[in-house]
This record gives structure tokens, C-alpha cells and sequence, in this order.
């Protein structure tokens, strides 16, 4: 996909642009639909109606009921309003929190607040392909489990976790469980069915909807503490003026990513021959490659080459690509992921991250294949190609 600007962009598990579609929709509810959702005239009961279409489908993507859904500020807030709820929900007899080592930061970095609080946490281990340890989490599980948290796919990899598996071990011992499915939605199927988490966090800007919304949803009779107390908005699990603007435009983007899903195979193909001219050009090494994925990421090293100066060449001849996680870009230390996957240190500094959207085409990846040859060679101080 060539941005109007002439560039390509291929850092789709970052952030994605708005759909046409989406922009209209938020463009036309920005202008008519200023009323408070609140109010009982007709402005507000318009911008109510609204909502409320938005919150339909937004559950139908999720596969919840709308009631289920709660929108949030960002699919951070609806990772916190998860685990906050859960253990301010779990019974008197459960200390204890299980967080996959991959999680993102988003769920990961809440780990010292839950043990102030009195929990005790531990990591899941993932595989050498970045696949929960199923054996070592059943070992870790127990009657005194809070809560689990696992994502759905990795942002970085793009390695779907076994959530199936997961949820099955949750109900067995009464456990909470929370799964952070910003990087599936609108990717592949949702897991609300099939894993029956209690807990799920969105993001709208990670499936072509706007930033500034994300919700969670939340199974009915799953315990629900907010963590913003004031109007009572949203049923009183999240106070504050609904952004209706950017709700209708989630909404729109929910309905598109159920269209898009169909694009993965193409996508998977589209992102498996350029992984292989990768290795066989340029000995790349790819993270989670055995493993099933996300159809649109690929993560790998390109042994040798510093990734932070790859990112830049590639940068200056018109192209976006990512180290990793745009949380971690600048980092020095090498993804959490890497680490957890026990990778070679040597390839923890060489890492890029490709992820393609819907629009991308094949023309993006050779593009981004015929450039590499030239600045690998001038990063090795070679002569210019
Ligand atoms: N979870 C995952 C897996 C993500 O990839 C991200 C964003 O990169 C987040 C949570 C946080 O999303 P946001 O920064 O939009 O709140």
C-alpha cells in the first residue's frame, strides 16, 4: 500500500489508518452527532442511538453481547479495568496471578501494583517458538489462582497463543481469565467463543478505527470494578461523556474487519515468500516461524545488521518498518519476547518487524526485498550497489 505521500507502509501491528469508510462515518458524527448521549431531547437520544448501533457492532466482531461491551479511552484502559476488576472480584482463598512472560506491556507492567496489592505473580513460560508452555502453565495452575492473563497474539511475533487450552484450564480450577486481543481482532476469528475468556481488550486503532477508543468486554456475572467513578456512563462501569464520534467509527471499523477477514490466506502468502527469499538472500533468522501466526507479521533478525539502523535506511529510501513494538522502538535491551524465546543475544539487536494491512500488495514486499541488498551492503561499509 503506498501512502499518498508516496512512502510504503508496512508497520500495520503498530497502528493502522483510518478506513474510507471509517473517516466518513467519523467525519458525519463529528458534525451531527454532538449531543450528549446522555441528555433526554433529541440530540442526545440521537447520539444515544448511535451508541448504541456502535456497541452492536463492536459485539458482533467480539462475538459478545452488546451489553458486554464497555467502551474505554484505549485498549491500555481496557486491559487495566480487566485486572483490576478480576482481583478486586476474587475470592478471599486466591493470591495469585498468572501472567504470560509475553504479555504487553499494557498487562505486564501492571505486575508491581498487583503485588503491592497483595498477590502473589508469576510468568507463564513461552516455547523457543513463542507458544505458551501448556505443561509448565498446567504445573503453575491451582485453586488459588486469581487470574490468568494471556494474549492472543503477539504484537511482535504475531504468534497466536492456545487459548483454547487456556480457557479449559481456567474453568477447571474457577480461575478468571483475561486475554488482551488487540493484535487478533479483525485478524483472525475472535476467541470469545471458543475460549470463553472472561475479559477481552480492543483497540479501534489497531483494525482501522480511530485512536482515542478501545473497550473491553466483559462476560455478564464476571466481577466489574471502574476504574472512573463519576456520571455513571456505560451502565456506571466507565464514567465519563461518551465519545460518540469515535465510537460510530469503531463501530464502522468492526463491521469492515469482519469483511477483511477473509484477506489472511492472501496475506500469509504475501508474507511467507517474502520470509523466504529473507532467509535464503540473507540467512534471516524468523521469530515464531513454526508456530501459527497472525497471516500479516513477520518478525526476524538479519544476523550482523544493527535493526535500529536498518529501520532508518529503510526509512530514508521511503519505507516503514519496525524493530518491534512502537513501545519498545529506541530500546537497546531487545524485545521481552526474544528473551522469553530464549534467542540467541547476537540476534536481539538484528530484529525487524514487517506486519501488512489490507491493502498491501506484493509490490510493497519486493520493494522492500530489492532496497535491502543495497543498504546491507553499505551497513557492512561496502561499496554502493
Ligand atoms: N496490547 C497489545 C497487544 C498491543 O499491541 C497494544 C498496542 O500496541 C496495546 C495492548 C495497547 O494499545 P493502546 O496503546 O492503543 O492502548
Amino acid at each position: 500500500m503506498k501512502l499518498p505521500s508516496g512512502r510504503i507502509y508496512l508497520d500495520f501491528n503498530a497502528t493502522t489508518p483510518l478506513a474510507g469508510p471509517v473517516a466518513q462515518a467519523l467525519e458525519c458524527a463529528q458534525r451531527e452527532l454532538f449531543g450528549n448521549a446522555s441528555s433526554l431531547y433529541r440530540e442526545g437520544r440521537d447520539s444515544m442511538a448511535a451508541l448504541l448501533t456502535a456497541r452492536e457492532r463492536v459485539a458482533a466482531l467480539v462475538g459478545c453481547e452488546p451489553g458486554e461491551v464497555i467502551f474505554t479511552g484505549s485498549a491500555t484502559e481496557a486491559d487495566h479495568l480487566a485486572v483490576a476488576s478480576a482481583l478486586h472480584g476474587a475470592g478471599p482463598g486466591r493470591k495469585r496471578v498468572l501472567l504470560s512472560a509475553i504479555e504487553h506491556p499494557a498487562v505486564f507492567d501492571q505486575w508491581e501494583a498487583v503485588e503491592r496489592s497483595g498477590f502473589r505473580v508469576d510468568e507463564i513460560p513461552v516455547t523457543a517458538q513463542g507458544v505458551l508452555d501448556l505443561v509448565r502453565f498446567e504445573a503453575q495452575m491451582g485453586e488459588d489462582v486469581a487470574l490468568v492473563s494471556v494474549m492472543a497474539a503477539h504484537n511482535e511475533s504475531g504468534v497466536l497463543q492456545p487459548l483454547e487450552d487456556v480457557g479449559h484450564l481456567c474453568r477447571r480450577y474457577g480461575t478468571l481469565f483475561h486475554t488482551d486481543a488487540v493484535q487478533a481482532l479483525g485478524k483472525v476469528p475472535s476467541p470469545w467463543r471458543t475460549a470463553r475468556p472472561h475479559y477481552l481488550a480492543v483497540a479501534a486503532h489497531k483494525l482501522y478505527g480511530p485512536k482515542g477508543i478501545g473497550a473491553l468486554a466483559a462476560r455478564h456475572g464476571a466481577p466489574l470494578v471502574p476504574l472512573l467513578v463519576g456520571g455513571g456512563q456505560e451502565g456506571g462501569r466507565r464514567s465519563s461523556t461518551e465519545a460518540v464520534p469515535l465510537a460510530v467509527a469503531f463501530g464502522a471499523a468492526c463491521d469492515l474487519a469482519g469483511e477483511a477477514l477473509a484477506q489472511g490466506g492472501r496475506l500469509a502468502q504475501l508474507r511467507d515468500d517474502m520470509e523466504h527469499r529473507l532467509r535464503k538472500d540473507h540467512g534471516a533468522v524468523v521469530h515464531g516461524g513454526a508456530a501459527p501466526r497472525l497471516p500479516n507479521t513477520s518478525f526476524f533478525s538479519l544476523p550482523g545488521f544493527s535493526g535500529p539502523a536498518l529501520v532508518l535506511a529503510l526509512d530514508e529510501a521511503g519505507v516503514a518498518v519496525s524493530t518491534g513494538s512502537a513501545c519498545h522502538s529506541g530500546g537497546t535491551s531487545g524485545p521481552r519476547v526474544l528473551k522469553a524465546m530464549d534467542v540467541d543475544q547476537g540476534l536481539m539487536g538484528s530484529v525487524l518487524r514487517v506486519s501488512l494491512g489490507r491493502e498491501s500488495e506484493r509490490q510493497d514486499t519486493e520493494t522492500l526485498l530489492s532496497l535491502l541488498p543495497a543498504i546491507l551492503n553499505r551497513l557492512k561499509g561496502g561499496p554502493e550497489a
